[in-house]
């Protein structure tokens, strides 16, 4: 009750009038979502490859828009390409941009990734080389972080930079690169020395996935899709400029690249929402169910609960009260459920035909919202993960027990 009490659920007049030059900027250059295929910000589920295409043609082209009429990086300073405004401005941004047929799809994930670190942690070159054609969606970037026997606990990667000269030569195997196949940079945490702890010899690099010596193979996905992959690195060379932070320090500017992926994902546009959940019931004849009404009411509620949590956290920037900001974790594994709950609900209402890759509407989009689902429990930290976090971060309670934090590396049994 203190907290809600705390919490502005109205912009400040600052913001309202920000937000109704947002709504003109929208209606000009977008059109309303309907909910349904006709919508192309949909499309990044496509499994057609020309559908996939066009989506990311229209995603690189709605990022220039932005970039070029000055609604990119609202929060990002100017001398970056951006406006310099507060994160509120961007956050009002992403409220109205919601109800419009328009993303920036998988470049947004790699401004939220690539941007905050290489502001904080990047050299002055890095930063003017390669923040502004981030910005402008020119150039395209991928993570590459997790390995066959490295996810969840990342710090015990194997993969391997020799220093030669001016250069890194790197040797490894990367797994689950979202984008890989289409990005132009990558970020890239290696071991450049394995006689210290698993946390302590990490070095954090970019690196040109055109460079020789770099592999990317698709991973082909239940739905059909291939939005991740396997990228195999053999004797790649990376200059000594592209490290990011200093030798050995990687895992303090990967510190800043993950808690940014998890706030990303808890904020990230829907391509389902109660509306859409609430056509289907009314499609299949399910609205007169009181056990439906009940799971219906739950999606509603579930989407409200996420807003006002957004708002609070807009409070929480807004008026620089960082007592009233929700932990990352928590609105990771809320947005999360939320979904799961969702999906899964939308297809059961479809009955038999709920089973059937291409149902009624023809789409098969339940089917594919519900595979997906996975995608984001898993993505940016699983949600045990993020209740360990909560348990440790929020609540105080011991931390986790482990026998090889301390150890060096090589001397650690690894998968
Ligand atoms: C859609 C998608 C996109 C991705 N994109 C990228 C990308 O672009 N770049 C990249 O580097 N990685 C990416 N990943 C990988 C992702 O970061 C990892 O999948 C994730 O960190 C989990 O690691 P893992 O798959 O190795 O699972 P594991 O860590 O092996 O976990 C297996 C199971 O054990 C549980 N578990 C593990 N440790 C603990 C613990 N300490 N306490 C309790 N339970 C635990 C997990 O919750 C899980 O259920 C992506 C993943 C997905 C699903």
């Amino acid at each position: 009750m203190a907290y809600a009490a705390a919490v502005d659920f109205e912009d400040t007049p600052e913001l309202a009038s920000f937000r109704a030059e947002v709504r003109a900027f929208l209606d000009e250059h977008a059109a309303l979502r309907r909910g349904d295929g006709s919508d192309w910000s949909r499309n990044g589920a496509a499994t057609d490859p020309e559908v996939a295409a066009d989506f990311r043609r229209r995603c690189v082209a709605w990022q220039r828009l932005l970039f070029e009429q000055g609604w990119a990086g609202l929060a990002w300073p100017e001398r970056f390409g951006g406006r310099g405004l507060s994160a509120a401005h961007q956050i009002v941004f992403n409220q109205e941009l919601a109800a419009y047929d328009a993303t920036a799809g998988f470049l947004t994930a790699a401004q939220a990734l690539v941007g905050p670190t290489l502001m904080v942690h990047g050299s002055a070159e890095q930063q003017q080389r390669y923040l502004t054609p981030l910005l402008s969606g020119e150039e395209s970037w991928c993570q590459l972080f997790s390995e066959p026997g490295a996810g969840s606990d990342l710090a015990a990667l194997a993969t391997r930079a020799v220093r030669d000269g001016d250069e890194w030569v790197v040797n490894g195997q990367k797994v689950w690169t979202s984008s890989a196949q289409h990005a132009d940079f990558g970020i890239l945490i290696a071991r450049t020395d394995p006689d210290a702890p698993k946390h302590a010899g990490l070095t954090y690099f970019i690196v040109d996935m055109r460079s020789p010596g770099i592999e990317v193979r698709p991973l082909v996905q239940a739905q059909g899709v291939a939005h991740f992959n396997e990228v195999f690195l053999s004797d790649v060379r990376i200059p000594a400029d592209h490290v990011v932070g200093d030798v050995d320090e990687g895992w303090k500017v990967t510190r800043t690249t993950l808690r940014s992926e998890s706030s990303m994902i808890s904020g990230a546009g829907q391509a389902s929402n109660f509306e859409a959940v609430l056509a289907t019931a009314r499609r299949c004849g399910r609205t007169d169910d009181p056990l439906v009404r009940q799971e219906l009411a739950r999606v509603a509620t579930n989407e409200r609960v996420l807003r006002w949590m957004g708002w609070r956290n807009q409070t929480a920037v807004m008026t620089g009260r960082r007592e009233l900001a929700l932990h990352g974790s928590l609105l990771k594994n809320f947005f999360t459920r939320a979904l799961s709950h969702r999906v899964d609900l939308a297809v059961a209402l479809e009955g038999p035909e709920g089973m059937l890759w291409l149902d009624a509407e023809g789409e098969g989009f339940w089917q594919y919202q519900c595979l997906n689902q996975f995608a984001s429990r898993i993505g940016g930290g699983t949600e045990e993960v993020h209740r360990n976090n909560l348990g440790e971060q929020a609540l105080g309670l011991p931390r986790e027990p482990s026998t090889d934090r301390e150890v060096p590396w090589n001397q650690t049994v690894r998968s």
